[in-house]
């Protein structure tokens, strides 16, 4: 063959093969689309990827919207703030079979936890108040706010779908464990949509759904029934860098149809500092103060995402062998990242890249 026509040959089979690799992306892709928000107290983001990518991103942020208004403690309207009203001992509350659901689950962790994970927070974390106005609070208002609190004074009736409070001035706060809801709920309405591939970030509370290949790896699997799995590849925040910096990097493996939910805990995240000590937003129920131990993160990685988020803020205020004996008891992996910037992991560390120097596996 002479050498032009060998360059034309190669020329055009390179243009034929973009050709294709460009229609079978959009048969298989179309395009992808982004949804943000602000919803949950923290930034959204919903990317899908598809054909319906649009209506898929419009109807999960809509599902996150509603969680937000059915059960944000700081929405007047909302289910809990009907609860949080009314602060009576004693007194059969009725609330919906998703609401009580939710805090079914949080009770279990109250439970699981010895108490250390308690929506009934709420008249504490509101002196401190992290997220709006942060101040210290004096050490009586930190006591008289503590009378009001404790799991074990709640009662929930399974039968008539009621909750009960055996304290006075009792209000519940589900900011540990509603995005993990949202998100939950957000996936299903992905793959109602018939979406295969999605990403749900709620404010680092992440969903994975589906796998993370290309287009043209999705054909070809499909044409010769093979099974190129690429894994995602999340970034684990480094604590109290700038937000998107990574110490570490996890590879997630997903199953068509299904989803990971990634969800990180720590103290780096709402905080201020008052005489050189920082106080942060995850308290110890004990104390009324934040919870001040070895841990500076914790990431979960499992099915539920409502799960993942109850584990983690549990995690964070456990021993490390403890916690990571727990979440693997509850069908969970674990990431954590100690004060002396060591990580400690359930995960296979084939799956763990450690991207900044400074940081290290534990042993
Ligand atoms: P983030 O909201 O940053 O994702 P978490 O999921 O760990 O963090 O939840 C922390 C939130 O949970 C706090 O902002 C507060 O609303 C509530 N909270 C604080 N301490 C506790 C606790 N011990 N148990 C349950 N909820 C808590
Ligand atoms: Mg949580």
């Amino acid at each position: 063959m002479k050498l032009k026509n060998l360059t034309t040959y190669i020329i055009s089979a390179i243009l034929a093969f973009a050709v294709l690799y460009i229609a079978v992306g959009n048969l298989y892709s179309g395009q992808k689309n982004t949804k943000t928000n602000f919803a949950l107290n923290t930034y959204t983001t919903i990317t899908a990827y598809g054909k319906d990518s649009k209506r898929a991103s419009e109807n999960a942020a809509s599902v996150v919207a509603d969680v937000e208004a059915r059960f944000s403690a700081y929405i007047d309207s909302s289910e809990i703030s009907h609860i949080n009203a009314v602060q009576a001992k004693d007194t059969p509350i009725h609330i919906s079979d998703e609401l009580f659901y939710i805090i079914k689950t949080a009770l279990d962790y109250s439970h699981i936890s010895g108490g250390l994970f308690d929506i009934t927070l709420k008249p504490v974390s509101d002196l401190w108040s992290i997220s709006q106005n942060p101040r210290l609070p004096s050490q009586s208002e930190i006591d008289k706010a503590l009378e009001h609190t404790g799991y074990e004074n709640i009662i929930l009736n399974e039968q008539d779908k009621t909750i009960t409070f055996l304290k006075d001035g009792m209000q519940l706060d589900l900011g540990a464990i509603a995005k993990g809801y949202g998100a939950d709920l957000a996936s299903e309405e992905i793959l109602k949509n018939g979406t295969k591939k999605a990403i749900i970030d709620l404010g680092g509370n992440i969903c994975l759904i589906g796998t993370n290949k290309t287009p043209l790896g999705a054909f070809l699997d499909k044409c010769f029934k093979t099974d190129n799995k690429k894994p995602w590849r999340i970034g684990i925040q480094t604590p109290f860098a700038p937000s998107g910096t990574s110490c570490a990097v996890i590879s997630v493996e997903n199953e068509d149809s299904s989803k990971t939910s990634v969800v990180t805990s720590g103290a780096y995240e709402r905080n201020f500092t008052e005489n050189g000590v920082l106080y942060h937003h995850i308290l110890n129920p004990k104390t009324g103060y934040p919870y001040n131990g070895e841990i500076e993160s914790v990431t979960i990685i499992g099915e539920s995402s409502m799960h993942a988020d109850a584990l983690s803020t549990t995690s964070f205020m456990m021993d490390i062998d403890d916690a990571l004996t727990l979440v693997k008891k509850q069908g969970y992996d674990a990431l954590i990242i100690d004060k002396d910037k060591k990580i400690h992991t359930t995960l296979d560390k084939s799956s763990v890249e450690i991207v900044d120097s400074l940081y290290s596996f534990a042993d």
